[in-house]
C-alpha cells in the first residue's frame, strides 16, 4: 500500500469522511485515518455524530416518543393497547444496530470511492507527514493535509465523571435501566434532547441551568413555547441554578447548586454532565510546527478553512462556527472542491439548528432579538400549527412558524419553527434563504394541501399581510 497520497484526512467523523469522500471523487489519492473504535475493537468510522451522539441520541428519542405515544396518544385515535411495557434492553440494542449498520456503511463508501483507510491516532509532523499511530505505526505523506478530529464533551472538576452514576453524554446513551431521578447540569440541547429520552421513559427529569435566560441562540418567542411545553411535559428545569459540586454517596449523587435564593440541593440516583463541548487539537499536531490556534483551542482558520500553515485546512468543531455535523460537512465539501480548483464557499448564514425534542425547534438565519440588537427594521408573519388543517388530523397542534423578512426589501432573514417535523420543514426554509428569497417568492409558491408545510407558506402569506387561515393583522 502507499503511503503517498495527495491529501490526508486526520478524523473521520462527518466532516472528515465527507471530505475524504469528495476529494476521491474529485480524483484525488485519499487517505483517511480515524482512531474511533467500537466495542470489539474494530474501527467505526462516523466519528461522535454516528458512534455516540447525533444517530444514537435520536434512535433513542424516536423509540422514547414512540412509546410515551402509545401510552398516552394512542387512545385518542381509538387505538386501545393493554399491558405496555418497556423492554430497555431491545431498545438499546435497536439503538446500536442502528449505530452500527450507519458506520459500516461508512467503510463501504470509503471502498466504494477508493479512500484508503487508516485506523489509529494521527499526528500531523513536519513536511506533510502523519504518523498514525495504532496496532502498526505508520508514516504517512501528502500535498495537503484536512484536519477534521471533533469535539469531546467538557468535563467540570466540580463533577467528576464516574463509571455509571455521574455520566456524560456517552454515558447517558447507554443507561441500562431508566433511572428513577436523573439530574442533567446544562439545558443546552444535549441536556433538553438526553432529558426527553429518559423523561420519556419515566425519570423524573431535573435539568439545572446557570443562565436566567432558556436557550438564548433561538427566537426568544419560540424558546418561551418550547420551555412552556417542556415543562408541562414534566421536565423540571431550573434556570438561573448554577452548579457548584456533585459527589456520589451511597449510589446516589448529591448535587449542589445556587440560584437567586441561595445554596439549593438536588439527590439524584444519576446525573448527566452536558455543559458544551471543547475541541479535540491538543494532540492532533507536532506542537513544533505552530499550528495557529485560538485562545479557546480552536484552530485558527480563514473563510475557507485555511490554517496558517501551508497545505493544512481545519474542519468541522475544531474551527469557528456552530459544532453542527452539517456544517463540519458542508466545509468537508467545501476544501475537497477548492482544493480541486473549484469557487466552493460555505453561506454561514444558512446552517440550520435543530432540537430534537417534542415539539421540535428549528430555525435558520437570523432571530428577532438579532434582529432588534442590529438595528435591522424587518417584517413579521407568523402562523399557529392549531390553524393547520394537517396538524388537526395528526392530533399535534403545538407550536408555529414565523417568517422574518427585511423591511425594505422583503429579503428573507430568518425562519424559526416549533412544532412536530420542524426538523424537516426547516430545509425549506434553508433552500428559501440560499436562493435569497424573499417573503414574496415564498407566498407566490404553491404548498400541498393538506401538509405541515403549509404553514410556512401562511407565515410567508402573513409578512405580507394576507395569511387566509387566520385573521391577518394588516389590510
Ligand atoms: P451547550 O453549550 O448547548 O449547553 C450547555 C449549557 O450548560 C449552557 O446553557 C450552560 O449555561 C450550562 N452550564 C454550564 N455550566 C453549568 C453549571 N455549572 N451549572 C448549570 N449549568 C451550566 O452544550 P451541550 O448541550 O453540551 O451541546 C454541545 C454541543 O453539541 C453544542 O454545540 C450543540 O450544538 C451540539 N449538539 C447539537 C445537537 C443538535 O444539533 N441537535 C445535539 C447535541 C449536541
Amino acid at each position: 500500500m502507499s503511503d503517498q497520497f495527495d491529501v490526508i484526512v486526520i478524523g473521520g467523523g462527518p466532516a472528515g469522511y465527507v471530505a475524504a469522500i469528495r476529494c476521491a471523487q474529485l480524483g484525488m489519492q485519499t487517505a483517511c485515518v480515524d482512531a474511533w473504535s467500537d466495542s470489539k475493537g474494530q474501527a467505526s468510522l462516523g466519528g461522535t455524530c454516528l458512534n455516540v451522539g447525533c444517530i444514537p441520541s435520536k434512535a433513542l428519542l424516536e423509540s422514547s416518543a414512540w412509546y410515551e405515544k402509545a401510552q398516552h396518544d394512542f387512545s385518542q385515535h381509538g387505538i386501545e393497547v393493554k399491558n405496555i411495557k418497556l423492554n430497555l434492553a431491545a431498545m438499546q440494542a435497536r439503538k446500536d444496530q442502528v449505530v452500527s449498520d450507519l458506520t459500516q456503511g461508512i467503510k463501504a463508501l470509503f471502498a466504494a470511492n477508493k479512500v484508503t483507510f487508516h485506523h489509529g491516532t494521527g499526528k500531523l509532523l513536519a513536511n506533510k507527514q502523519v504518523e498514525v499511530i495504532g496496532k502498526k505505526n505508520t508514516l504517512l505523506t501528502a500535498k495537503h493535509i484536512i484536519l477534521a478530529t471533533g469535539s469531546s464533551p467538557v468535563n467540570i472538576p466540580i463533577a467528576p465523571l464516574t463509571d455509571d452514576v455521574i455520566v456524560d453524554s456517552t454515558g447517558a446513551l447507554a443507561f441500562t435501566a431508566v433511572p428513577k431521578s436523573l439530574g442533567i447540569i446544562g439545558a443546552g440541547v444535549i441536556g433538553l434532547e438526553l432529558g426527553s429520552v429518559w423523561r420519556r421513559l419515566g425519570a423524573q427529569v431535573t435539568v439545572l441551568e446557570a443562565m436566567d435566560s432558556f436557550l438564548p441562540m433561538a427566537d426568544a418567542q419560540l424558546a418561551k413555547e418550547a420551555l412552556r411545553q417542556y415543562i408541562k411535559q414534566g421536565l423540571d428545569i431550573r434556570l438561573g441554578a448554577k452548579v457548584d459540586g456533585a459527589k456520589v454517596k451511597s449510589n446516589k449523587v448529591e448535587v449542589s447548586y445556587q440560584d437567586a435564593k441561595g445554596a439549593q440541593s438536588l439527590k439524584v440516583d444519576k446525573l448527566v454532565v452536558a455543559v458544551g463541548r471543547r475541541p479535540n487539537t491538543r494532540d492532533m499536531a507536532d506542537p513544533a510546527l505552530g499550528l495557529a490556534l485560538d485562545e479557546r483551542g480552536f484552530v485558527q482558520v480563514d473563510d475557507y478553512c485555511k490554517t496558517n500553515l501551508a497545505d493544512v485546512y481545519a474542519i468541522g468543531d475544531i474551527v469557528r462556527g456552530p459544532m453542527l455535523a452539517h456544517k463540519g460537512s458542508e466545509e468537508g465539501m467545501m476544501v475537497a472542491e477548492r482544493l480541486a480548483g473549484q469557487q466552493t464557499r460555505v453561506d454561514y448564514e444558512t446552517v440550520p439548528s435543530v432540537i430534537y425534542t417534542e415539539p421540535e425547534l428549528a430555525w435558520v438565519g437570523m432571530t428577532e432579538q438579532n434582529l432588534q440588537q442590529a438595528g435591522i427594521a424587518y417584517n413579521s408573519g407568523s402562523f399557529p400549527f392549531a390553524a393547520s388543517g394537517r396538524a388537526r388530523a395528526a392530533g399535534d397542534t403545538t407550536g408555529m412558524i414565523k417568517v422574518l423578512a427585511d423591511a425594505k426589501t422583503d429579503r428573507i432573514l430568518g425562519i424559526h419553527m416549533l412544532g412536530a417535523h420542524c426538523s424537516e420543514l426547516i430545509a425549506q426554509g434553508v433552500i428559501a434563504k440560499s436562493l435569497q428569497a424573499s417573503s414574496e417568492d415564498l407566498a407566490l409558491t404553491m404548498f400541498a394541501h393538506p401538509s405541515l408545510s403549509e404553514a410556512l407558506h401562511e407565515a410567508a402569506l402573513a409578512v405580507g399581510g394576507h395569511a387566509i387561515h387566520i385573521a391577518s393583522r394588516k389590510r
